[in-house]
């Protein structure tokens, strides 16, 4: 092949950028195949060079502002996560007009208008497969295969960890702390999982979906979120009981009202699925995205969500395109934001519920739990009533579980507000959402 080659430089050594350096590597011939140039790694940035790490140590270098200006570099790959420093070099690389491919979920859930803006104007690629579901491809099949299509909703599991968490709930019965407990030791969480157990990693992803998705920005401050800290085995106990799975979901969708009004909703919190829902039994740290379209119906997305050599799979797929456009001419699709949609706050968003409170043991408890729900037009689906035992074995009041239909998130708050108020209620326990079954 004769085309001029394509320079790369990869930013960031740690689990991701290891394996795009040895795929680049590994598969040179069939890279240069598929691109039609061949590809070749100009440099690597580290935070510390002295580290043994496997590869050349003349292309390591702390030097990022000055790898990502070099002429003969045509791609910035961004590995390094958090957002600073990964905002200035990407836009240090988007300036100068080189094609940036990116893995930064917490920087494109807060900057892509800057960053796209960037792209925009030096008219290059900005992609960033990686930073939803690791392997899973749904950026491109939203921005592409179904460019031509309306997106209704997409709902997935996108955070490994608390899916690890959640599956070892279900499957053993632990507690949430054992449970989180097992898998820091085996490396399913980090030393710090606040990101991950509170949400904030899925909101991220939320904000990503949902702005692809409905052409409209939407930032992680825009997302409502719950984590999974506050489910207990009691509630996995319930779910059971009741056909379900719980698991950490984020929903991305586009809401109409009566006049025809829309707007978009993304929320990231734990839910009951129902079993036969197929994001019931994606388990352990896997990830699913489940898309719902106008014309194509249900798509599901399903895979490794996180790893080194997976997420290097998404990532080397967009230097790819990235290295074919600059060999070929042209770009990938650009930002889309033209629907400009509001996004509703989660009081109006209608769900069903589960709300699981003891209660004293004693006639007229249920029809006075009942009235509360009637008094707030939040209508009752299915009641479960179950008496509980002291640790001496004698009886200690009972255990209710209310299974709604659709309510208003601000109608079921009220009602759970004056429940507690309720003599006969002893303890709310816990609400979750339902997610996935008909109402
Ligand atoms: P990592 O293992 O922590 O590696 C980060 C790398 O970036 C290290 O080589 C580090 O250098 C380098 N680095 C950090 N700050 C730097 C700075 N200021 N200047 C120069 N180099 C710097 O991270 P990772 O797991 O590979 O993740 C990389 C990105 O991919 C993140 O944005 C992450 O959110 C995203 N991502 C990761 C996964 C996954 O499964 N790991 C999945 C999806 C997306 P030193 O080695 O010298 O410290």
């Amino acid at each position: 092949m004769s085309e001029k080659p394509i320079g790369i430089a990869v930013l960031g050594l740690g689990n991701v950028g290891t394996e795009v350096v040895r795929i680049i590597e590994e598969s040179a011939a069939d890279l240069e195949a598929r691109i039609g140039a061949p590809l070749q790694l100009r440099g690597v940035g580290v935070r510390r060079v002295a580290k043994d790490r496997g590869v050349p140590v003349d292309l390591l270098t702390e030097d990022i502002e000055q790898l990502v200006s070099r002429d003969d570099v045509d791609i910035v790959v961004e590995l390094m996560g958090p957002v600073e420093p990964a905002r200035k070099a990407i836009m240090a690389a988007l300036e100068q007009g080189k094609s940036v491919v990116t893995a930064n979920k917490a920087l494109m859930a807060q900057s892509t208008g800057e960053l796209a803006q960037a792209a925009e104007k030096a008219r290059v690629d900005l992609y960033f497969e990686a930073a939803v579901a690791g392997a899973i491809p749904v950026i491109r099949p939203l921005t592409q295969s179904l460019a031509g299509d309306s997106v209704v909703r997409v709902a997935g599991i996108v955070n490994g960890t608390t899916n690890y968490i959640l599956s070892a709930m279900n499957d053993t019965g632990a507690s949430y702390e054992s449970a989180l407990a097992d898998a820091s030791a085996l490396g399913y969480a980090e030393a710090d999982p606040t990101a991950d157990v509170e949400g904030y990693d899925a909101a991220a992803k939320a904000a990503i979906l949902a702005s692809i998705a409905f052409h409209t920005r939407v930032t992680a401050d825009d997302v409502y979120r719950e984590g999974i800290t506050k489910v207990s085995a009691e509630d996995f106990a319930s779910a059971k009981a009741l056909g379900c799975n719980i698991k950490l979901l984020a929903i991305c969708e586009r809401l109409v009202s009566g006049k025809g009004k829309q707007r978009v909703s993304a929320r990231v919190y734990p839910a009951l699925v129902p079993l036969d829902h197929p994001l019931a039994s994606v388990n352990g740290a896997f990830n699913a995205v489940v898309v719902e379209a106008e014309a194509a119906g249900r798509l599901m997305f399903y895979g490794q969500g996180a790893g080194g050599a997976p997420t290097a799979s998404a990532v080397m797929g967009d230097v790819v395109m990235a290295a074919r456009n600059r060999v070929q001419g042209g770009r990938g699709p650009r930002e889309s934001k033209y629907a400009k949609l509001p996004v509703a706050s989660i009081g109006a968003i209608p769900t069903r519920y589960y709300v699981n409170m003891n209660v004293k043991d004693q006639p007229g408890v249920l029809s006075a739990v009942a009235a509360e729900f009637s008094r707030h037009e939040v209508s009752i689906a299915e009641v479960r009533q179950e008496g509980m035992t002291d640790a001496e074995g004698e009886p200690c009041g009972a255990r209710i579980v209310v299974v709604t239909h659709q309510a208003t998130d601000a109608a079921l708050s009220e009602t759970v507000e004056a429940l507690a108020d309720l003599d006969v209620v002893q303890k709310i326990n816990s609400v979750l959402r339902m997610e996935g079954a008909t109402s």
